[in-house]
């Protein structure tokens, strides 16, 4: 699904992302984790060009969204993603908030927008919060809308930039728990976090990323009980 070679990625002098090469199947869970300012979220926004590569290439479904002719909205409209702060719009119920880009888009008729955010909102466990305002919901509820938001386009792959960091810690549990059903429900995801229980359960595969590069991954089992990299043992060692 997802195809990443020799991925830089600069900001001035400073390079960020050192050549990551990766590969993404349809259905995987692929866990990220790593130490602060290793480039996991310069990583994640490549993938939907929310940053521009330096240089390297991105497939996604056959097609090189780097190459200039690419219909960048095209793409984000098939990745979904979630962030640490949420980035709902706070004047915008939480209704509206589902409904906006398949709208504006002219994906969906505000009739079937609609429908789909109640469908959503019963997926996300939040039916009667439609016509709430952000501002009158918890973090984790907050989180969970934007989950639903991002469902809201149908999309074939969901990227998730440590989606728990910014909650109070009684309200982790609910927003793994909708990633977790999600995962189980087939959806291809791509999860930077600090949750290691949520990497071990639900990991299909977990990549460690040091200094720029993606220095060592596997399958979550051996990725924690058999480390393999210095810095990956030294990593696991104050985290677990
Ligand atoms: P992580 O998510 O692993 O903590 P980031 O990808 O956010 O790491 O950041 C990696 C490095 O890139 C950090 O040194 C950070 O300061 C730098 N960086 C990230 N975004 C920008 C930006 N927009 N402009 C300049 N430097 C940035
Ligand atoms: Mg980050």
């Amino acid at each position: 699904m997802i195809d990443v070679k020799n991925l830089c990625k600069s900001f001035g002098d400073h390079q960020v992302l050192k050549g990551v090469n990766e590969h993404i199947e349809k259905g995987e869970k692929v866990v990220i984790i790593g130490p602060s300012g290793s480039g996991k979220s310069t990583f994640l926004r490549c993938l939907n060009l929310l940053e521009e590569p330096t240089s390297g290439d991105i497939i996604f479904e056959g097609q090189n969204i780097t190459s200039k002719v690419t219909d960048i909205n095209l793409i984000r409209r098939k990745m979904g993603m979630v962030f640490q702060q949420f980035n709902l719009f706070p004047h915008l119920t939480v209704r509206e908030n589902i409904k906006l880009a398949p709208v504006k888009l002219k994906i969906m008729t505000e009739d079937e927008a609609d429908k789909r955010a109640i469908q959503l909102l019963e997926r996300v466990g939040l039916p009667d919060k439609a016509d709430s305002y952000p501002v009158q919901l918890s973090g984790g509820q907050q989180q969970r809308i934007a989950i639903a938001r991002a469902l809201a386009m149908n999309p074939d792959v969901m990227l998730f930039d440590e989606p728990t960091s910014a909650l109070d810690p009684e309200m982790v549990g609910e927003v793994l728990e909708i990633m977790k059903e999600l995962a189980d429900d087939g959806m291809t995801m791509v999860v930077v976090t600090h949750e290691m229980g949520f990497a071990r359960e639900v990991g299909t595969r977990v990549l460690f990323m040091d200094g720029g590069n993606i220095v060592e991954q596997n399958e979550p089992h051996a990725f924690f009980t058999n480390p393999k990299h210095p810095r990956l043992k030294d990593f696991l060692s104050k985290v677990l």
